[in-house]
């Protein structure tokens, strides 16, 4: 099918289906997320830090464009989570990867992510700041499936609501691919 919205070779097209959220829709939104996420801190009477958690790999994009919108003195500091690998069925549990930032103590903490599902992975990574003792910790994801097990995993900032589908692009991947796209883009997917 051919996106007639895009530019995209036709290795990429062939199995893109739909552009489920436009680059220009994202940009706006990712703009007017920094602004709650900016105004929240300034409102806040406490001083403390912002470290921002991105989880690896599916946020890199999000958080590259949202931190160019925020201007606190921030800092960046990884964590790695499988719980999928790279095809569209959910491994059962999340899992850290190596380390997680120790310096948080005292600190706010902003966990980033590019999508909410089963919520595992921000649940877990939430409960293991936790323990190393930060004044404050929120999550931000650019996505969010609307079925329940997303629906009621806490989070503070959520950029869209979206079906039940399988989506990549703006970092999010099928099989390591396609996290290049600049659209989120839905996608026709091999189940066996
Ligand atoms: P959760 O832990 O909430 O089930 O899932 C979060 C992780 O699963 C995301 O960070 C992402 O890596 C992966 N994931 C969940 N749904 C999708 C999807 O529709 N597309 C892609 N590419 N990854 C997804
Ligand atoms: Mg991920």
């Amino acid at each position: 099918m051919t996106i007639s919205t895009t530019s995209y070779t036709k290795d990429m097209d062939v199995d893109i289906t739909k552009v489920l959220i436009s680059r220009e829709k994202i940009a706006k939104r990712v703009e007017e997320l920094a602004a709650e996420i900016s105004a929240d801190l300034s409102n806040t009477k406490t001083d403390g830090e912002l470290v921002l958690v991105p989880i690896l790999t599916g946020s890199i994009i999000f958080v590259a464009d949202l931190i160019r919108h925020l201007p606190h003195k921030i800092r960046i500091e990884v964590a790695t989570v499988e719980s999928y690998k790279g095809q569209t069925k959910k491994a059962k549990q999340a899992q850290i990867i190596g380390s997680l930032p120790r310096d948080v103590e005292g600190k706010r903490v902003l966990i980033v992510d590019d999508i909410l599902d089963s919520g595992e992975t921000i649940r877990l990574i939430r409960s293991e700041l936790k323990k190393r003792n930060p004044m404050s910790i929120n999550a931000c994801v650019l996505l969010r499936k609307e079925i329940p097990s997303a629906m009621n995993t806490p989070c503070e900032y959520i950029g869209f609501d979206i079906p039940d589908v399988f989506v990549v692009g703006y970092g999010l991947d099928y099989q390591s691919y396609y996290r290049n796209l600049p659209d989120v883009c839905t996608i026709k997917v091999d189940e066996t």
